[in-house]
């Protein structure tokens, strides 16, 4: 019998590839996700059934996670929609992924604008999801928190900022997005020591890769730089939010999708653990990188925007977030001995790669 994963929000950028990379291990993948299909992948290479279905209802969360029984779970047709078929929970999934979140770059989460549905959107969607995850007895289910959840006050000096698992609390994040990972965390991990619910939790810092969100307000800092490289004409700038001096780490998508694999796959060890990369750099290295892949460092430049300038330009704030972060996989290596090593230059150019594909 084929092992089965159910992933929520497995429309967008990580569940995405999360999804392809179980598919092709032999799974039986089921997505639900509010976007009616995938943007960047065919259906039928990543999952076996992809549910468009918006999670923060109860009845749809409550339908994604029932499995029909089939004499082979293999048998079940590609775009079989549940939602058609009397709910009875006959078979429960081996693995539940929740990765939807209503979130995005800087600009969506650090403006103000969008708090209280991101708080809203995101807490729900986590809420039904541990009650319907104990009431089904899914055999494993993992979470998908962020760095974002660290508190500010640990984080003001670029170049030496402490993401360590256990500097989580006294709680002070910089974002209601931070803020509802924190409570979600503890939401899982409440529903673990009151339902037996088996859980793992990571903190993802920066994932960055193909396939993913590179434009429309929603796009985070590597897939924005890559777009501005690809699209900037020699001898004209890019421009980098803030003064290019705030510091973060990037972890290139199959790092990810490996770190992930390996913390679900082990027994005894539950998280909440750093899933990132610790090669520190400045957003305005990050910038620099993109246009050297795009070999067009020679002639165009970077043009840092903030203060007045900046509020003039789009009338707000400009939304930098905290001035350091970078990942702490010390707990990460200790407990699973491994941690990821590609280089993050080596992850720019494929991701700049299928981006200026994209854009030209
Ligand atoms: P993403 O935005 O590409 O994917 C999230 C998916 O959730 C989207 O496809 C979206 O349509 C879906 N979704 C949102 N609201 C929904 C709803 N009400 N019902 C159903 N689906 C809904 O983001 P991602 O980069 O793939 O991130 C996945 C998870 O990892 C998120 O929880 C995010 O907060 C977390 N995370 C990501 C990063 C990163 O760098 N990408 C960093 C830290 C944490």
């Amino acid at each position: 019998m084929k092992k089965t994963a159910l992933i929520l929000g497995g429309g967008g950028f990580i569940g995405g590839h999360l999804a392809k990379r179980l598919k092709e291990e032999g799974y039986w993948v089921r997505i639900v996700d509010i976007k009616p299909k995938h943007e960047f992948w065919n259906h039928k290479d990543i999952c076996n059934d992809y549910v468009s279905g918006d999670l923060r209802n109860k009845q749809i969360v409550s339908a994604a996670f029932r499995l029909e029984k089939h004499p082979k779970v293999d048998d079940v047709p590609y775009e079989y929609s549940l939602l058609k078929q009397p709910f009875t929970v006959v078979d429960s999934f081996d693995e539940v992924y929740q990765l939807a979140a209503d979130m995005g770059g800087a600009g969506y989460i650090f403006t103000g604008e969008n708090d209280a549905n991101v708080m809203h959107n995101s807490a729900m969607i986590n809420l039904n999801t541990v009650l319907e995850a104990s009431h089904t007895g899914v055999g494993r289910i993992f979470y998908s928190s962020s760095a974002c959840m660290y508190p500010e006050h640990n984080q003001l000096d670029p170049n030496n900022p402490n993401c360590e698992e256990s500097s989580a609390y006294p709680a002070d994040p910089d974002s209601e997005y931070g803020w509802e990972k924190l409570f979600s965390e503890r939401l899982f991990e409440a529903f673990s020591r009151n339902y037996n619910l088996d859980i793992r939790v990571a903190r993802f810092h920066n994932i960055f890769g193909p396939q993913g969100t590179y434009t429309g307000g929603k796009e985070k800092a590597p897939a924005a730089m890559c777009r501005k490289a690809a699209e900037v004409g020699l001898d004209e700038s890019i421009e980098v939010w803030g003064d290019g001096q705030q510091t973060r780490s990037f972890l290139y998508i199959d790092d990810c999708i490996e770190a992930i694999l390996r913390f679900m796959r082990q027994d005894s060890f539950k998280g909440p653990v750093n899933i990132g990369s610790e090669e520190k750099v400045t957003i305005n290295e990050l910038a620099k990188l993109a246009l050297k892949v795009a070999d067009k460092d020679k002639r165009s430049y970077i043009k840092n925007i903030e203060g007045q300038e900046f509020i003039d330009k789009y009338g707000f704030e400009c939304p930098i977030g905290v001035r350091g972060r970078n990942s702490d996989n010390t707990l990460y290596k200790e407990k699973m001995g491994w941690v990821p090593i590609q280089a993050l230059s080596v992850g720019i150019a494929k991701t700049f790669e299928w981006i200026n594909k994209q854009v030209n």
